[in-house]
Parts: C-alpha cells; structure tokens; sequence
C-alpha cells in the first residue's frame, strides 16, 4: 500500500492512544463497533484509496471533465472508484442504522475518508458531497423524500449537490435571486442561475439530486427570507423509476487551477429547455419549513466546513510524507563542518533547513489532523451524550471550533504543500512530481464553504460573543484541564503548560478589550487576524495533549511526536504576540484606508 498518502500510525496514535475513540464503543450508538471494526474499516479504506483513487489522480489533473454541449465526459476511472467506494458500503458508514447506515464513529469515519482525499481530492469530492447531501435531507426531508432522494443515493445510484452559490452571490447569500413559485399540487417551480456547482452535471449517476437555496415570492429580505429545495436532474415517479427530465440546465463548465477532477458547473433553472411534466421550470421540493432553508443548509454547511478542513489536511499530509522521501533520497550539498569538498554529498535531510521545512509541515499537518479528528469525536459525542452537560459542551466547542477546523489547515497545510515543492527545489516546481498539484488542489479551500474572512466574521463576530461568551468558556474549560494535566505530568509538558497558559489568559483579556469599548467596525476589521492567532493558539493546546499522550513512551515515533511539538510551541506559538498587540489596540489602519490611497 502507498506509505506517502498519510500516516496509519500517527492515525492509530491519535485515535485510539490520544482520543480514546474504542471507548465510544460503549455507547449505545456505537456498541456494534470495536477496535476491531474500526481497524477493519481504516484498513479498507487505505486499500481502496491506494487500488482506486491514487492511480488517476494525475490523470484527473492533466484531463479535466469536457462538455460537447450535450453530454459531461470525465475519465472513466472516477466512476469505477466510486462504484468501488459504493460496493464497500462506505457512504452510510456512519449514518443510523434505519437508513442501513453502520453508525461508525465520525472520528473514525474522518480519519478513513482522509484516505480518500489524500489519494485524489477529485474523485473523493462526488462521495463526500454526495454523503452530505444525503445526511442533510435524511435530517429535514419528509420520509417521502428520504425513500425518494436518500436511500438511492447511499446505494451509489445517485449523486448530490450543494447549490447555494449564484455569480453575483457567493458570501453574502441574503443577495440570492433564485426563485421558487407556488404551485397547486404543493410542489415548487424554480427559476434562477446557480454557479460554482460541484458535481452539477455528469452522467457518473442514473441521478442527480440538487439541494437548492432559492426565495419563495413575498418571502422577507435577507437570510430570513431563504428556502430549501430538492431539485433532481430527472423525476423521480412513486415507484422509485426515473421520469421526466427537469428544467436544469448546463450553461457551462468552470476551468479550474485545481480539483480538476471534481466537475464544476453553471447550471440554469427554469431556463426552458426541459418541460417536466409538459412545461418549463425546473421541479423542486421544499425541505422543511419555508424561509428557513439557510439553517438547514447550515447543517450541510458545518459538515461540509469539517470536511474542507480535513481534506486540505489530508493534501498537505501526502505532500509532507512526498517530500520526506524525496529529502532521505536526493544528495546535495555536504555539512557546514567538517568543510570537505572531496566528501561524498548527503541527503537533503541532513540540512538544517530542510530539517525545519519538514518539522514545519510535520508540526501544521499532525496538529490540524488531531483538531480534525477531536472534531469528530464531538460530533460523535454529541450524537450519544451520556449527559446534558456532555451534549451542551460538545455542541459549544464545535460551534466555536469549527471555524478554525476549516481555515487553519486551509492555510497552514496549504503552506505545508509550499513547503514541500520548496523541499523538492527545481524538480517541485514541474508536472513531473505530485507536490505541485497538491499545492493547486489545496488553494480552493481557503476560498469555498465559506472564505477565510468570511470564517473571521463567523468566529469573532458570531462563535465567540454568541450566549455572552458560552462558547469561549467551554474551550476554556477545555484548555484549563489540558493546561492542569500538563503541569500535574511536569518536565517539558509542565513547561508548555506555563507558555499556553499565559498565550490563552492573553487571548482571553484582548478578546475581552476588544467588545469593551463597543466599535465593532474596528474590532472586526481584524477579524483575520484574530482567527489567525486564536488557531495557533487552538493548535499548541491540540499539540500539548500530543504529548502528554506520548508522556512516558519511548521510540522514534513518539520522539517524533515530542519534536514537533517543541518546534510549534517554539517557532508558532510566538507568531501571536504581535498579532494580539495588534488587535488590542483595535488597530485601524485598515479600516481607514481609503479606496483612493491605492
Ligand atoms: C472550485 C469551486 C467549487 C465550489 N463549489 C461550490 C458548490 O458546490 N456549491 C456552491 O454553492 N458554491 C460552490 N463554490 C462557491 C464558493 O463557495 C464561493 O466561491 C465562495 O463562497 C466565495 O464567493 P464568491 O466567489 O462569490 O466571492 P465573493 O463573495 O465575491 O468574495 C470575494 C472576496 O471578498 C471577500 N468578502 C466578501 N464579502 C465579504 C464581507 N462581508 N466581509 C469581508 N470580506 C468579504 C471574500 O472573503 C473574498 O476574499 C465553489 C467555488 C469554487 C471556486
């Protein structure tokens, strides 16, 4: 199997020495699960990404999906990876066992979908949206629309989409102009464009099921006013057969510096083209209740933002084990001392700095995989609450961490893919090696599901203020527990303990000064700045409990493990002295800046 898509060791010391997940296995949603279960499941998923998703992944770059006109046409390897990825029966894997799901861990489910994303964010991209949108409507469909929608598409007959965004609204959704009309029989007819659609057309499926943000006629302005629909590219008749074809078209495709995999689409609604059931427009269901689509869409949204996240780490992971081969393999250069021209050459990793670039990659992409897999064990405890206080605190801790959970690996296992073509020198920066399209891939996610301002809004604006600071207090108690435990184990832990300590105190009274004297205009206009510096503070608190999860245990790995966090707690965590001078003098230079200065 392919050792440089990701770490099985750094994922079985994550999941089971650090996070303990064989012990949700006591609850009663996970108790058909074992640690054998899961090995069994990680196991498949390694082998499947390695047999069905690695071998195209170039391929998918270099021939991306055509459009005739008529028909998409991709290469012909996404669909046998993703019948491959049906036949395992991995897209229920953790939904509940009534829609004959297997209700595995989301932690564990996480870590074997990374599989898939490291081998080829391209082709993973159908499965995950698909899953997504399926969760979504198995949450708020009717029961009528889970027989219809959801149970085609968790056998691998159909595939989903997300369709929220429209070229003159992608952040600021309240703008939307996609409408939805009334008709007698209780069903919609929409109108209106979407862009950016993943996975908008293709003839991977028999199906595809559209999930559509759209207004309905006299609907209040603004996010309130904001519906949800099931859209299918074809009829579904009572008896689960297809029928006719809806009004939704393809106006064209989107050709994209990365993800070229992953077809990306401008669909028109309603545009006339098709007449489902003898006239145009296009067909759609409303989910839920209306002018309340964007909530649940939001569910899909959270979901899917966890899932940017890991994805973005799973390609800086294989970029980073990419460049740790090339580095033992490729000679250059000879020590600073002994100076010895006659010497024979060493490999790349002797170097100092090459040494940092690694530590570097190693120290952003082990430490968001740990925040992306502590992530889904909330969700998994939050699903199986063995308490109320249990449930509200992994509830508020996702709240407040799921921004982070995005954008920090967003950015910082993007810079570790920078660092792996800068690794690889000259031969980085050619077709010839995988880590320059690893770089490409990675650039969509700071901008899709949300662009890294928009979760600085989400987080200082919403996270951190909403139930008079609820959130921030949970991840402190959190943090205060680490920090205790950390001291309590002494040495280099207890050391730690002392410099994350006083960064969160620090974090705590700017955020504090920063609501005080009430102008949030100034406040928000360092709205980056402070996600910037709160996940660098989220992530030397995820690398501490790495290492008192290693506390005691010898070997290269957990050596490894202590390494890596000495280099965050050193060269990282230092990063947010001046950003935090910085946002609690509400610095205004941005602000004030004037459209005329440039
Ligand atoms: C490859 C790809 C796949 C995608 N897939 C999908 C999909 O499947 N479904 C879907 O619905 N959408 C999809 N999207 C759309 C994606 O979510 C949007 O591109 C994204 O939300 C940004 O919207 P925009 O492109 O209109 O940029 P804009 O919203 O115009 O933003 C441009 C810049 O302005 C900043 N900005 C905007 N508003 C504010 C503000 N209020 N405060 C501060 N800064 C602001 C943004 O941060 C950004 O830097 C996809 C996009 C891409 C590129």
């Amino acid at each position: 199997m392919d050792s440089t898509l990701l770490s099985r060791r750094d994922i079985d010391f994550l999941l089971f020495e650090w996070l303990g997940v064989d012990d949700l296995t006591k609850r009663e949603r996970f108790r058909e699960h074992s640690r054998e279960t899961f090995d069994g499941l990680l196991d498949l998923c390694q082998d499947l990404a390695t047999r069905y998703f690695a071998p195209h992944n170039k391929k998918n770059d270099a021939c991306e999906p055509t459009f005739d006109g008529e028909r998409v046409s991709l290469n012909p390897e996404v669909k046998e990876a993703l019948d491959a990825f049906a036949r395992a029966d991995l897209l229920a894997m953790s939904m509940d066992a009534e829609l004959g799901g297997q209700q595995v861990p989301m932690a564990v489910a996480g870590a074997g979908l990374a599989w898939f994303h490291a081998a080829n964010v391209g082709t993973a991209a159908y499965v995950l949206l698909s899953v997504a949108n399926a969760n979504l409507l198995s949450t708020y469909g009717t029961p009528e629309q889970i027989e219809r929608f959801v149970k085609p598409t968790l056998a691998g007959r159909f595939t989903g989409t997300m369709c929220l965004s429209e070229p003159q609204a992608g952040s600021s959704l309240a703008d939307i102009t996609t409408r939805a009309e009334p008709q007698d029989d209780g069903t919609y007819r929409l109108f209106g464009s979407k862009m950016w659609i993943s996975g908008g057309d293709h003839e991977l499926s028999e199906n595809i099921v559209h999930l559509v943000l759209a207004k309905i006629a006299g609907a209040p302005a603004g996010t309130r006013g904001i519906s949800l629909f099931v859209v299918p590219k074809f009829l579904v008749d009572d008896d689960g057969s297809l029928g006719d074809r809806n009004d939704v078209t393809l106006a064209g495709l989107n050709h994209k510096m990365g993800y070229r995999g992953t077809v990306n689409t401008a669909l028109n609604f309603g545009e006339g083209r098709h007449h489902p059931l003898g006239r145009p427009g296009a067909v759609g269901y409303l989910v839920g209740e209306p002018n309340r689509g964007l909530a649940a869409m939001f569910h899909m949204m959270n979901e899917a933002r966890l899932g940017v996240g890991l994805g973005a780490i799973a390609l800086g992971y294989t970029g980073y084990l990419k460049s740790l081969q090339y580095a033992r393999e490729r000679p250059q250069g000879r020590p600073v001392t002994p100076k010895d021209p006659a010497a024979p050459q060493v490999p790349i990793i002797d170097h100092p700095d090459v040494k940092r670039m690694l530590l570097a990659q190693k120290a952003y992409v082990e430490g968001a995989l740990a925040l992306a897999l502590y992530c889904g064990r909330l969700v998994d405890v939050a699903a199986s609450p063995e308490s109320p206080a249990e449930a509200e605190s992994a509830h508020r801790l996702l709240d407040i961490l799921t921004p982070v959970a995005k954008s920090w690996p967003s950015q910082w296992c993007l810079e570790a893919n920078s660092l792996a073509i800068q690794v690889h020198g000259g031969y980085g920066y050619t077709r010839e090696y995988d880590v320059e399209q690893h770089y490409r891939d990675n650039r969509l996610n700071p901008i899709h599901e949300g662009t890294h301002g928009i979760q600085s809004l989400d987080l200082l604006g919403r996270k951190v203020v909403a139930d008079g600071g609820a959130n921030v207090a949970a991840l402190a108690a959190a943090v205060t527990t680490t920090v205790a435990a950390a001291t309590a184990a002494g040495g280099e832990a207890a050391e730690l303990a002392v410099e994350l300590d006083s960064t969160w105190q620090r974090l705590t009274a700017v955020t504090a000064s920063m609501f005080a004297c009430g102008d949030v205009d100034a406040a928000l206009a360092n709205s980056v700045v402070y996600l910037e510096a709160f996940g660098h503070i989220v992530i030397a608190w995820i690398w501490l409990e790495q290492l008192l999860a290693a506390d005691g245990k010898t070997g290269d790995f957990y050596d490894g493990k202590r390494q890596a966090a000495r280099y965050f707690f050193r060269y990282e965590l230092p990063r947010t002295a001046p950003q935090l001078d910085l946002l609690e003098r509400l610095d205004r230079t941005t602000l004030e800046m004037k459209d005329s200065w440039f």
